[in-house]
C-alpha cells in the first residue's frame, strides 16, 4: 500500500468513492509532503473528484460522523470539513482558462490531467488514486517525483503561462524553494523575472501571506535573495529594496544594508518563531537610506534612523495590508529602541538609564535584547564575542533593576484619580504634569517606586503649580 494513504480516513474515503462510482485522488501538498517525509503541522488533505466535489464532500462528512459541518464554496466548486486533526477539502476536477487582467479563471469540468495542469508546480501536481482497483497508484504526468528527488521547483506547463495566469505562483515558487530547500529550475526562474511586473494584479493580502511564510522559514535570507534576483522585491517591498548598495567616499564604505538586514533576520530566526519579531529584524534599519550622511573624517552616519524608521512602519504595514494594531506598535517599538541596549553596553551604565529602557520597552524588553544580539553581523569573531559579552552585562543589569524596581510594567504608584481627589480638581493638564513628574523622579532614582514617596512628591508638585490640597492639614 502507498505509505501516503496510511491514515484510516483514506480507507473510509475509498469505500465511499467506490460505492458512489466516482474517481477520486489525493492531490497537492499532502502527497508532496508525504514523499518528502516532511512533517506537516496542519493536516490539510486535498481530494480531487472527477465529478462533483461538493456532493462527495457532503456524503463523506456523514461517514465521518454525525453533525460535521461542511463549508461549501459554490463559486469555486469546493467544499471542506474538519474531522479530528484533519481538514479535508474536495474539488471537482477542472479546466481553467484565464484572461490577462485577472487571477479569476473561467472554469469548466475537466479530467484529472486537466486538473493537474492547473496546479502551480510539478511537485504539487502529484495525485494518488483512492479507488479500490488502483488504490495507492501514483499519477505523475509532469515528472514531479524526479523533481522531488532532485529538489527542483518547476511549473507543469510553460512557466510563462503558469505565472501569467496567476502571478501569485511566482511568490509561491520562492516560498516553496525557501521552505523545502529546493532550487527553482532555470527557465522557471527566468520566467519569474520576465513576468515579475504582473505581481501587481495580485491583492496585497495574498502577497503578504506568502511573504510571511518566507519570513517564517529557517533561513529567510534565501527567499529574500530570490525575491531580489527575480525583480519581485522592488515591486512588493520597495523600502527593503532601497537598502541595497554600498557607497564609498574618501575610501570609506558603509555596509550593504539589505544584506545586513536579511542576515539579522536569519540570526533572529534561530532564536524565535515570532513573526513580528522577525518583521522587526527585517525592518530595523529601514530608515538608513533616508538618514544617510557622509561626514568628513568620521565617515558615514545614519543619525536618528531608529526613530525615523519606526515612523515609516505604519506606511509599510498599510500598503501590505498587515495589521495596524498592537502587532505593528510592537514592531515600531523594537525598531525605535534597537540601539538603546548598545548605548547602554558602551557607556558607564547608570541605573536610571536602565530603568528608562525597562519602562519604555515594557514587556518587549526580552525581544529587544534578542534583536540586539541578532544585529551583530560582524565577521570579526573577537568583535562579536566582545559585543555579546557587553550585552550579557546589560541583561544582568536589566534583571537586577527589574527585581529591585519593577519598572517593566510600570504602574504609577499614584494614579490620576488620586491626584484629582487630593486637590479637588478636574481632569486636565495639571494631572498630566504631576503624573510625569512622579514617573520621571522614579526613573531618575530620585524617589523609590513606592506609594508614600510618590504621594509626597504629588503634594510638592501640586503646590508648585498653585494647587491646594483638599485636606488643609497637609
Ligand atoms: P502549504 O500547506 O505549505 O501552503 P500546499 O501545497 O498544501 O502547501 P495550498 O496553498 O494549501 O498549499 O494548496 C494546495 C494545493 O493546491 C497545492 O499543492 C497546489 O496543487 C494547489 N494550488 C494552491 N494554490 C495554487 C495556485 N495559486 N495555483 C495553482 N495551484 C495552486
Amino acid at each position: 500500500m502507498n505509505i501516503c494513504l496510511n491514515d484510516k480516513i483514506f480507507g473510509t474515503l475509498r469505500d465511499l468513492v467506490d460505492s458512489e462510482n466516482v474517481q477520486a485522488y489525493v492531490i497537492g501538498g499532502w502527497v508532496r509532503d508525504c514523499l518528502l517525509k516532511r512533517d506537516h503541522a496542519e493536516k490539510d488533505i486535498d481530494i480531487v473528484v472527477i465529478g462533483s466535489g461538493i456532493d462527495i464532500a457532503r456524503k463523506a462528512s456523514r461517514k465521518f460522523g454525525p453533525g460535521i459541518k461542511v463549508s461549501v464554496f459554490k463559486s469555486f466548486g469546493t467544499a471542506m470539513f474538519r474531522s479530528g486533526e484533519y481538514e479535508i477539502e474536495f474539488v471537482g476536477a477542472r479546466k481553467e482558462s484565464y484572461s490577462r487582467g485577472s487571477r479569476k479563471p473561467v472554469v469548466e469540468n475537466g479530467t484529472l490531467e486537466d486538473d493537474q495542469k492547473r496546479r502551480d508546480f510539478t511537485i504539487n501536481a502529484l495525485a494518488i488514486s483512492l479507488n479500490k482497483a488502483s488504490y495507492g497508484e501514483l499519477l505523475d504526468p509532469f515528472g514531479g517525483i524526479s523533481d522531488i528527488e532532485n529538489k527542483i521547483i518547476r511549473t507543469p506547463l510553460d512557466p510563462d503561462k503558469t505565472f501569467s495566469d496567476d502571478p501569485l505562483r511566482m511568490m509561491r515558487a520562492i516560498r516553496f524553494a525557501n521552505q523545502l530547500h529546493f532550487a527553482i529550475e532555470e527557465t522557471t526562474f527566468a520566467s519569474i523575472k520576465k513576468n515579475a511586473e504582473r505581481i501587481k494584479i495580485v491583492s496585497p493580502e495574498r502577497v503578504v501571506t506568502e511573504l510571511n511564510k518566507i519570513i517564517l522559514c529557517s533561513q529567510p535570507s534565501r527567499g529574500f535573495n530570490l525575491l531580489d534576483k527575480s525583480g519581485l522585491l522592488k515591486l512588493i517591498l520597495p523600502a527593503i529594496d532601497n537598502l541595497k548598495g554600498v557607497e564609498t567616499k574618501e575610501g570609506k564604505a558603509h555596509k550593504d544594508n539589505f544584506h545586513h538586514s536579511i542576515k539579522v533576520l536569519d540570526n533572529i530566526s534561530k532564536k524565535t518563531d515570532n513573526l513580528w519579531l522577525r518583521w522587526a529584524a527585517l525592518l530595523h534599519d529601514i530608515a538608513k537610506p533616508v538618514t544617510k550622511k557622509y561626514v568628513p573624517v568620521t565617515g558615514w552616519s545614519f543619525h536618528g534612523h531608529e526613530y525615523v524608521g519606526s515612523k515609516m512602519i505604519p506606511d509599510i504595514f498599510r500598503k501590505l495590508k498587515l495589521p495596524l494594531n498592537e502587532k505593528m506598535k510592537y514592531v515600531q517599538k523594537l525598531v525605535d529602541l534597537h540601539l538603546r541596549p548598545i548605548v547602554l553596553s558602551q557607556d558607564e551604565v547608570t541605573d536610571s538609564a536602565i530603568r528608562r529602557l525597562l519602562y519604555e520597552a515594557g514587556d518587549a524588553i526580552d525581544d529587544l535584547m534578542i534583536l540586539c544580539e541578532a544585529d551583530i553581523t560582524s565577521k570579526n569573531e573577537a568583535k562579536k564575542t566582545k559585543h555579546l559579552e557587553n550585552f550579557k552585562i546589560v541583561r544582568n543589569k536589566l534583571k537586577e533593576i527589574e527585581e529591585k524596581d519593577a519598572m517593566r510594567n510600570f504602574q504609577p504608584p499614584v494614579d490620576g484619580s488620586e491626584i484629582i481627589d487630593a486637590f479637588g480638581i478636574k481632569p486636565g493638564r495639571e494631572v498630566g504634569i504631576i503624573k510625569n513628574t512622579i514617573r520621571e523622579a522614579i526613573i531618575e532614582g530620585l524617589i523609590p517606586n513606592e506609594h508614600e514617596a510618590a504621594r509626597k512628591l504629588m503634594f510638592e508638585k501640586g503646590r508648585e503649580l498653585g494647587l491646594k490640597p483638599v485636606d488643609q492639614s497637609i
